[in-house]
């Protein structure tokens, strides 16, 4: 029986919060906070069990201290923005709380998500007795496990990863982005990099790609080099690693939208003046793109998540894969969301249960590799994301 504090009332908000109060035996009392209440107040009146509400602005620090101390959780769930990250993990400190999150910190300023300043906290989280669970949703989060677990299951020693995420979902809109706009955006126009023998190799932006053949009917798709942040901490805990790579897919009508939109500037993230008032074009570009949660009900089709590895075991080689496929419309139907944000909000709830059973225990900042993957795999056949694996 635990109290939790989540915060962030968007599409990732909707399914943590939906999949929270399916196991009231652990999640016994739910505040959902968010910086517009009404979006709190609306997921909330879908729900079974009564849950509290707050408004909150999750870069006001002494804000979240004063939530905080009011409602009394034993852990945050960060499902806002990247940018408030460090805002809630002090706040978290202040008040001596568990933290969780699905994304990592990301300036607002500046078009780079590393992990250094999230694990820069780890000696005060350590003093001060509590534990920081990094990125636990599904690329970051559930990919990581699927390394863990073949590391612990499959592998003598793993040389290879490639993470691929296709979503094979349409929404029939002309151009939407299936998460945060702002996000999505800054992560697919920035530079593609991978790891390689103890280095790190820069790539110009989508200018690396193969076809990908899928499973379960989903077929041949092409995918696309982009750097995402589950590699660094991969290839710093999973030993032998000799090459980390992560692929999305795109269709050809988002990369023709967006290969427009960052040739008119509209990608931009430095202010511009415009009849005297600073605006930023990606910014105003969000205000005028669909909110991912009214794709909800329009996305059919399916996801499919996984994570190709290349090892070695009992002096062989080895090749086995690991993916989920979660599909859109079954998402909208349990919780009103599709499946990008089903992906992500069911693993964070699964994390936030890990930690609240007692089944991964620390002081410090984590990520999700560092723990025994045997409980969260458990629960994902559980709580809706089913995994299938091969050996090839
Ligand atoms: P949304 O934009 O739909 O939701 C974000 C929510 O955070 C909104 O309700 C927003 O409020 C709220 N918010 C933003 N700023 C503040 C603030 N200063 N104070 C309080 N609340 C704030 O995003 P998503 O739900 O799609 O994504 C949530 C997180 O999940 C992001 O960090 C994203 O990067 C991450 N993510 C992780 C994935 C993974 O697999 N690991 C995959 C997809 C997403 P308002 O409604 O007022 O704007």
């Amino acid at each position: 029986m635990a109290r939790i504090l989540i915060i962030g009332a968007g599409g990732v908000g909707q399914v943590v919060t939906h999949k929270c109060a399916q196991v009231p035996e652990v999640f016994s009392e739910i505040c959902l906070a968010s910086r517009t209440i009404d979006k709190c107040n609306k997921i909330a009146a879908q729900l079974a069990m009564p849950i509290e509400t707050a408004q909150v602005d999750a870069d006001n620090v002494p804000s979240l201290v004063k939530l905080i101390r009011s409602f009394r959780p034993e852990l945050v769930i960060n499902v806002a923005l990247p940018y408030q990250d460090l805002h809630i993990m002090d706040a978290c400190l202040e008040t001596g709380v568990h933290y969780l999150d699905t994304a990592n910190y990301e300036p607002v300023d500046e078009a780079r998500f590393c992990y250094k300043w999230q694990w820069d906290y780890h000696e005060r989280f350590k003093e001060r007795g509590i534990m920081a669970l990094l990125g636990s949703g599904f690329d970051p989060g559930v990919t990581n496990v699927f390394c863990a677990w073949a590391q612990k299951k499959h592998f003598d020693e793993i040389y290879d990863i490639d993470i691929i995420d296709c979503n094979a979902g349409e929404h029939g809109q002309p151009f939407a982005t299936n998460f945060n706009p702002e996000i999505n955006i800054r992560e697919v126009t920035a530079k593609g990099r991978y790891y390689e023998n103890g280095h790190w190799v820069e790539t110009e932006p989508l200018s690396v790609f193969r076809e990908f053949d899928f499973p379960e009917g989903i077929g041949s798709k092409k995918i696309y080099l982009l750097f995402h942040e589950e590699l660094e901490s991969l290839v710093k805990h999973i030993k032998g690693i000799r090459q980390a790579r992560f692929w999305m897919t795109f269709s050809e009508n988002y990369l023709k939208h967006l290969e427009v939109l960052q040739n008119v500037g509209m990608t931009r993230i430095d202010p511009v003046d415009y009849n005297g008032q600073k605006i930023i074009p990606l910014q105003f570009l969000k205000a005028l793109l669909p909110d991912p949660a009214s794709l909800g009900p329009l996305t059919r089709g399916r996801t499919c998540i996984g994570c190709l590895i290349d090892g070695i075991r009992d002096g062989k080689k080895k090749r086995y894969y690991i993916y989920n496929i979660c599909d859109h419309q079954k998402a909208y139907e349990e919780v009103g969301a599709q499946a990008v944000s089903y992906t992500t909000g069911v693993p964070a709830m699964i994390g936030a249960l890990m930690i609240l059973t007692g089944k991964w225990q620390g002081k410090g900042v984590f990520n999700m590799e560092e723990f025994d993957p045997d409980p969260f795999m458990e629960k994902l056949n559980k709580h809706g994301l089913p995994w299938t694996e091969v050996i090839l």
